[in-house]
């Protein structure tokens, strides 16, 4: 993969770094932050400035728009070293596509590709060193846009703000996921923003996800806002079952988010021949399939833990054993994924981008 580049972003360099001061044995997810971050305004219809410059606090109006009326959206991607020190990014135009399609759904201007790869060339360039080698470790990309313009009239802001912050992250355990299958609150519906990376979704799903917590659950797996009765995703993943020998996974729409890793894994399914089925999934069929033991696997596919294997579900009160996974299609799948990301194996899709 090869994109055009602007050379737009004006640089000021830190002058002490911190990298001495972060453990990067004991991260703790999106904790801690590189020396360097980049922003960029959007002003009178034109995206100025763009800049790199030390990680630290903003400035900006608490009559900010952003704060008022959640019009702000996001990307999650990594950056990979590999044993020779080359660092890679993983399909990085599907990040910026899908900033474009979320940025569109809330009323945001779109990001000129050109600035977007600058950025991350510039950015990923000058805390190269953030990035460690070895299974797991990564640095996580946060692009985001936040609306900017003072004032709480409930209209659309016409000022703007796209910053990109680096994190470097370790492996992410989630461990035995056990999950709770949604029958009363709902992630998104028909026509909502569901399939955009808005950062309202991840706030609307906070206090169910809590109530599935203290019930001693981790995540929620949404249905249908509708019936229930259809498996959608678990709100940062996407979700995959697996009976016999087939996938079967939710198709995207304006409800669920079309995920990256999901698209890799179906990818990488179909290039192993292996059935995969893009269809509604009820729940009524995946308990039936538990019931009778042709539910293998369960599992969760998406950038911050690639693929996360799902130990029991729970539904209506009833807790449902998954088998043990080991050998499954969810071990298989993870080790292609990141064999590729660390450029261990040949990349047959053309999916690794070294920057
Ligand atoms: C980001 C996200 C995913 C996973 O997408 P990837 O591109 O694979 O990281 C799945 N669901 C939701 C709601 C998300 O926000």
């Amino acid at each position: 993969m090869n994109f055009t580049t602007s050379d737009k972003i004006s640089v000021q360099k830190i002058e002490k770094s911190r990298i001495n001061e972060v453990d990067f044995d004991n991260l703790t997810f999106g904790k801690d932050f590189s020396d360097h971050m980049f922003e960029c305004d959007y002003i009178n219809g034109e995206w100025v400035h763009p800049t790199i410059r030390p990680y630290g606090p903003l400035t900006i109006s608490p009559a900010a728009k952003v704060f008022h009326y959640g019009q702000a959206v996001f990307e999650g991607m990594k950056a990979y070293k590999d044993a020779n020190g080359k660092v890679f990014l993983f399909r990085p135009d599907q990040n910026h596509a899908r900033i474009n399609k979320s940025a569109k759904r809330m009323a945001i201007p779109e990001f000129p590709k050109d600035i977007f790869f600058e950025a991350l060339h510039k950015l990923i360039d000058l805390d190269r060193d953030w990035v460690k080698p070895g299974n797991g470790n990564s640095l996580y990309i946060r692009p985001f846009v936040m609306a900017t313009q003072e004032g709480v009239s409930a209209s659309p802001s016409d000022q703007y703000k796209f910053m990109i912050l680096l994190s470097p992250v370790n492996a992410y355990y989630t461990g035995d996921v056990k999950v709770v299958v949604a029958e009363e609150y709902s992630r998104s519906a028909n026509g909502g923003v569901g399939a955009a990376k808005a950062a309202g979704n991840y706030g609307a799903q906070f206090y169910p996800t809590n109530l599935a917590r203290e019930k001693g659950f981790q995540q929620v797996i949404w249905t249908d806002a509708n019936e229930h009765k259809y498996l959608e995703e678990a709100g940062t993943m996407n979700v995959f079952f697996r009976i016999n020998d087939t996938l079967y996974t939710a198709p995207t729409s304006d409800r669920i988010l079309d995920g990256i890793t999901r698209k890799s894994v179906i990818a990488l399914a179909k290039k192993d021949n292996i059935p995969v089925e893009e269809r509604p999934i009820l729940v009524s069929e995946i308990v039936e399939a538990s019931k009778n033991g042709t539910l293998k696997e369960i599992f969760g596919a998406g950038t911050a833990a690639v693929i996360s294997p799902v130990s029991t579900f729970n539904y209506k009160d009833v807790t449902y054993e998954l088998p043990p996974t080991a050998g499954g299609y969810s071990t298989k799948f993870k080790k292609e994924l990141t064999d590729i990301q660390y450029n261990i194996s040949e990349d047959p899709f053309g999916w690794r981008y070294e920057v």
